[in-house]
C-alpha cells in the first residue's frame, strides 16, 4: 500500500470501527454497503438521519483512487470535509465562492494527491477545469448526495445535476454511482435511476418507520395556545418551524414569557448570531428553537424531543424530513402539526406568489443580467454576490415575488444560486515582483507580513487566492487585527488586492445572457410545474384533513412502501385505542 489513505485493507465493519467508532452497520447500511462494494449502481433512500454518509464513505475507503460528491449545499459540503478530516481522511471540495486559483490547486490535489474524497456543487461540474481534471484522477466511485435533486417530479429539482449523467460518461464504465436521498415517491426513485443512466434497476430503501416517533396533528384555532401546550408538555429540546422571520421571533419572545425556554433563528440574522444560537440549543442551554426552515439541515443532534409545526409545510416531503430530526436517538419523540384552514388558504396563497406570470419571469431574467451590467452574451460560467432584498429595490420590485421569479429561472437551468456560504477573504499581489521588492526595503512592517504570506501562499502572484488571516497571524506572531489592518493598508497602496470575508448566496450563471428571443421558457412547462406543486401541496392538506386512518400509513405510502401497518401511537391510532 503507497500510503494510509489509499486503501483500507480489512472488512467494512472493520472500517466503520477504525474510522468511526461505531460497532456496527444499521440494517440496511450494509446491503447497501454490499451492493456498491460488488460494483452495482445503487440508489439507497433512507430516512434522515438514518445514515447515508458512510454507506458511500465506507466503500470509498475500501476503494482504490477518490470518490467524487455531488451535494446542493455548500454549507453541508463544508461541514461533511472537516467531518472526514477530524477522522484523518483526506477530504476536499470544489463551489462556488471559490477563486480559480483555489479550485486550480484544489483540483490538482485531487488529481495528483492521496485524497479520497473530493465534493463538488453540481455548478461545478460542467466547467472546462473541472472535466479536464477529472480525466486526470482515478474515481473510485460518483457519489449523488440528496439525489431527488435531479429529478423534476421531486420537491428541489436543481438542473445542474442533469449535468451528472455526463460526467458518467467521461468516467470508465467500471465506476460505479451511488444514489441518496431521504425523500422519493416511487416516480422520484425511477427517474433518479434513470437520469443517472444507471445499468440496471437497483433500489435500496429501508423502512421509513420511526417507531419512536409519534405523528400527531391538531387542527387548533388558537394555535398560539395548542403551541404552549406541546412546549410545556414535553420536556428536552424541542424545534418550533414556523413559516416567516418575524413570527419566529414573536412565538419565542411569547414562549420566554411563559417561562418556557425559546430562542428565534432565521437567515435574516448575521451568521455569527446564528451559530451562537444554535450551539446555545445544542448544548441544552435554550431549550427550545423557533425557526423558519433556513435551520436544521445537517444538524446532528439526537436528543431532540420534538418538532412542531407551527404552520402547515407545503409538501408532506417538507413535513417527513424536518419533523424526522426528532427522536433520533430511539427514545419517544412527538411530531406535531398544528393547523387550522387559514394555513391552507396562506399557503395557496404561497403556490400563487410562487409562480407570478411568465412575463415578469422573463422580465425578471433581464434585470439580473442588467443589475451586474453584464451584457448580451456575456456572463457565462460567472458567480456574483446576489442580495435578492438590494436587488428588488432597486428596480422597484416585490421582494417575495421578484425571489420566486429568479428560483423559477434557476429550475429552467439559466442560473442556481447557492446556499448562504461564508466567503474567506481573498488576496492577491498586483506588482510585479520588483515594485514588490521596492515596498519591502522601505517598510519593514509591510515586509515581514508580506514574506510569511508569500511563503504560506506561493500562487498568490498569479491571481486571487483565499487566505486565512487567523492563520497568519498564528505563523507570524501578529494579533489578527494587525494581519487585517496591515493588508488594508497594502490594498489601499494598490500593492495587493483584497477582499475581506463575507457571508452571501451567490448566483453562478450556467450560460451567457440570453436576448427576449432566444430566452426559452415555454408556457406548457409552467403548467406542468404548477401542477406539480398543488399535487404536492394537496398530499399535505389531505393528511391534515383526513384522520381516518394512520398517519404513518398514509405517509409511507405516498413514499412508496407498499407493505405497512397501524404505528399505534399517531394521533389517530390513539385516538382509536382511546374509544
Ligand atoms: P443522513 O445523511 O442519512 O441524514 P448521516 O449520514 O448524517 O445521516 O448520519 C447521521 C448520524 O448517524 C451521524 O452522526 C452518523 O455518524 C451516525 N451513524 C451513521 N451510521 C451509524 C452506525 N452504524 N452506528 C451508529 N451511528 C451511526
Ligand atoms: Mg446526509
Amino acid at each position: 500500500m503507497k500510503s494510509e489513505t489509499d486503501k483500507f485493507p480489512g472488512s467494512a465493519a472493520e472500517c466503520l470501527e477504525r474510522y468511526w467508532g461505531y460497532s456496527a452497520f444499521r440494517p440496511s447500511q450494509e446491503e447497501i454497503i454490499n451492493s456498491v462494494l460488488a460494483g452495482r449502481d445503487t440508489l439507497a433512500i433512507l430516512p434522515t438521519g438514518g445514515g447515508k454518509s458512510v454507506c458511500f464513505q465506507v466503500p470509498a475507503l475500501m476503494n482504490e483512487g477518490i470518490c467524487i460528491v455531488v451535494s446542493p449545499l455548500i454549507a453541508l459540503m463544508k461541514d461533511q470535509v472537516l467531518n472526514l478530516r477530524a477522522r484523518r481522511i483526506k477530504a476536499l471540495a470544489v463551489y462556488s465562492g471559490m477563486t480559480r486559483g483555489d479550485i486550480d490547486i484544489t483540483l490538482d490535489n485531487a488529481a495528483y494527491g492521496d485524497y479520497k474524497f473530493l465534493y463538488v456543487s453540481p455548478e461545478r461540474l460542467k466547467t472546462s477545469l473541472f472535466k479536464a481534471r477529472l480525466q486526470k484522477m482515478k474515481v473510485s466511485l460518483l457519489v449523488v448526495d440528496e439525489a431527488h435533486c435531479i429529478s423534476q417530479w421531486g420537491y428541489d429539482f436543481r438542473p445542474d445535476y442533469l449535468e451528472i449523467a455526463e460526467i458518467r460518461k467521461d468516467l470508465p464504465a467500471s465506476v460505479p454511482c451511488v444514489a441518496l436521498t431521504a425523500t422519493a415517491t416511487p416516480e422520484v426513485a425511477k427517474d433518479i435511476m434513470e437520469k443517472l443512466a444507471f445499468r440496471g434497476e437497483n433500489l435500496i430503501r429501508a423502512g421509513f418507520e420511526r417507531p419512536n416517533l409519534s405523528y400527531i396533528i391538531r387542527q387548533a384555532e388558537d394555535k398560539v395556545g395548542q403551541l404552549l401546550k406541546v412546549c410545556s408538555g414535553t420536556e428536552g429540546s424541542g424545534i418550533v418551524y414556523v413559516g416567516k422571520r418575524k413570527l419566529a421571533e414573536d412565538l419565542a419572545a411569547f414562549l420566554r414569557s411563559q417561562a418556557v425556554g425559546a430562542e428565534a433563528y432565521h437567515a435574516g440574522m448575521t451568521a455569527a448570531a446564528r451559530s451562537l444560537i444554535q450551539d446555545r440549543w445544542k448544548s441544552g442551554e435554550t431549550r427550545i428553537i423557533v425557526s423558519t426552515n433556513a435551520f436544521g439541515m445537517g444538524i446532528d443532534k439526537s436528543d431532540v424531543r420534538f418538532v412542531c409545526h407551527y404552520d402547515m409545510p407545503d409538501s408532506l416531503e417538507a413535513w417527513f424530513q424536518e419533523a424526522g430530526r426528532a427522536g433520533r436517538d430511539g427514545k419517544t419523540a412527538y411530531a406535531v402539526l398544528i393547523w387550522n384552514p387559514h394555513d391552507i388558504k396562506r399557503l395557496k396563497q404561497i403556490t400563487k406568489v410562487t409562480f407570478p406570470p411568465l412575463d415578469y419571469i422573463r422580465d425578471i431574467y433581464q434585470k439580473v443580467f442588467q443589475y451586474y451590467d453584464i451584457p448580451y452574451e456575456g456572463g457565462a460560467g460567472e458567480s456574483h454576490k446576489f442580495d435578492v432584498e438590494s436587488f428588488a429595490k432597486k428596480y422597484r420590485l416585490h421582494t417575495a415575488t421578484a425571489y420566486y421569479a429568479v428560483k423559477y429561472i434557476e429550475q429552467s437551468g439559466y442560473w442556481s444560486l447557492s446556499d448562504e456560504v461564508d466567503i474567506p477573504s481573498k488576496l492577491s499581489i498586483t506588482v510585479s515582483r520588483d515594485s514588490l521588492y521596492k515596498v519591502q526595503v522601505d517598510d519593514p512592517d509591510a515586509d515581514s507580513l508580506l514574506k510569511i504570506v508569500m511563503r504560506m501562499y506561493p500562487g498568490i502572484f498569479s491571481g486571487y487566492l483565499s487566505i486565512d488571516e487567523e492563520r497568519i497571524a498564528r505563523v507570524g506572531h501578529f494579533a489578527v487585527d494587525v494581519v487585517k489592518e496591515r493588508l488594508q493598508g497594502l490594498a489601499r497602496r494598490q500593492i495587493i488586492g483584497y477582499i475581506p470575508r463575507f457571508t452571501a448566496t451567490l448566483i453562478s450563471f450556467s450560460g451567457e445572457r440570453l436576448t427576449e428571443d432566444n430566452l426559452r421558457l415555454p408556457q406548457s412547462e409552467y403548467d406542468e410545474r404548477l401542477a406539480r406543486r398543488e399535487k404536492r401541496l394537496d398530499a399535505m392538506i389531505d393528511l391534515a384533513q383526513d384522520g381516518s386512518s394512520c398517519r404513518v400509513e398514509r405517509i409511507l405510502r405516498y413514499f412508496g412502501q407498499e407493505e405497512t401497518h397501524p404505528c399505534g401511537c399517531c394521533d389517530v391510532c390513539r385516538a382509536k385505542k382511546v374509544r
